[in-house]
């Protein structure tokens, strides 16, 4: 496809911004789509930013369907926010529309960008620097889904199929066990055996969901810290933004992968397990936080899955770096050897210890229900 500044020229003449382009430059420490901020200047006003991002042809195969779900679900956000006296240009996305009035433009190796416009006075954080701002992103995601609540969720795309099938997961691990391409399974017994004794757990959502117990959401499917921009001045998550993954789902994996990623002070492929521990202090403190965002809106069942989904995303994420590790490393990118063995090592010390504190997990979210 190129590099995205072979065409940046041609996306930024597709839009209307109101006054003279004088520079774009690659922003950000996204590492999925091309990101450039814009920045514009009228001869007698303030300059204005912008950020113009292509899509990453890699990750999505359909950015029709995938714009189709942003801009359905930010149209949706500024109607509610507007309606409770928020600032819906400042609380959600806005998509700018093309010359042409698209949400996105085309560029002639078939590359899709968007541009939105830049949200002035917030920070990007890569790592909660403290359980304050670990807190906020909570709070915000939680927020995500109150004001959601009502969007029929059956009409976004599965823009990733099976995304969290962690059962189809579990399925793609045991093939890849059974093929055995690499001679690698002999030395990760105790993996293999971690797995496969926990393998109806990996049914235990998806099972909750197909009785009716688990609704349908809109979720955001990374929900990342650095996925919502703070206040600059205060710390508070102001903007979910990276709408990239919306899709249906549960409730239960949006809040479940934040835990997976954020409640622990350790890399995700850290050697040494002793550095490898599940902060069942920072888990309450998201808990606190997603909690109070929802303000309610969540169901007793989605309440007493959710120790639930953070189990289950860890453990899913580990039996994918399994997976891949099996096959050959060919999806997650590795720099040394056994790189996604150790990132699977990490997950399942997580899910451990979850398991070792499952009571005190519970305790946790009814304190805050
Ligand atoms: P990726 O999927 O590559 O992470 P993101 O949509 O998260 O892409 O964008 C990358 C980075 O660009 C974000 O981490 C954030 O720093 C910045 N960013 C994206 N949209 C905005 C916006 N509207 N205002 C300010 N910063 C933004
Ligand atoms: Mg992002
Ligand atoms: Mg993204």
């Amino acid at each position: 496809m190129g590099k995205a500044e072979d065409y940046i020229e041609e996306a930024l003449a597709a839009y209307e911004l109101g006054a003279p382009v004088v520079g774009a430059v690659r922003f950000g420490e996204g590492h999925i789509n091309d990101t450039f901020c814009v920045h514009t200047q009228p001869p007698d006003g303030a300059c204005r930013r912008f950020i113009l991002q292509r899509i990453s042809a890699a990750a999505f195969g359909n950015p029709e369907q995938l714009m189709r779900n942003v801009v359905g679900v930010t149209d949706y956000l500024k109607k509610v926010i507007a309606r409770e006296g928020g600032n819906p240009d400042r609380e959600t996305l806005t998509i700018l529309r093309t010359r042409t009035g698209t949400c996105y433009f085309t560029d002639r190796a078939g590359g899709a960008w968007r541009c939105t416009p830049f949200i002035e006075h917030t920070v990007c954080l890569q790592a909660a620097e403290t359980p304050e701002l670990f807190y906020a992103s909570a709070k915000a995601f939680g927020r995500f889904q109150r004001l959601l609540k009502d969007y029929p969720a059956d009409t976004l795309f599965e823009t990733i199929e099976k995304f969290h099938d962690t059962e189809n997961r579990l399925r793609n691990f045991r093939k890849a066990l059974e093929a055995d391409k690499l001679g690698r399974a002999a030395g990760v017994r105790d993996e293999v055996e971690f797995v496969l004794r926990r393998s109806a757990d990996c049914s235990v959502a998806l099972e909750a969901q197909r009785a009716g117990k688990l609704p349908l959401r809109v979720t955001h499917n990374d929900t990342k810290l650095n996925n919502v921009l703070m206040d600059e001045k205060t710390g508070e998550g102001i903007c979910v933004i990276d709408l990239d993954t919306v899709m249906p789902g549960l409730a239960i994996n949006d809040f479940g992968d934040s835990i997976r990623f954020g409640a622990n002070h350790s890399a995700e492929d850290e050697r040494d397990l002793s550095k490898v521990n599940f902060d069942l202090g920072l888990f309450e403190v998201y808990t606190k936080g997603f909690l109070e965002g929802c303000g309610g809106i969540l169901t007793p069942a989605e309440l007493e899955y959710l120790p639930w989904g953070a189990k289950l995303m860890t453990l899913e994420c580990g039996i994918r770096f399994l997976t891949d590790y099996l096959e050959g490393d060919h999806y997650f990118a590795v720099h040394r050897a056994g790189q996604n063995l150790d990132r699977c090592r990490t997950q399942f010390k997580l899910v451990s210890d979850m398991e070792r504190c499952w009571d005190d997990m519970a305790a946790a979210v009814r304190k805050y229900a």
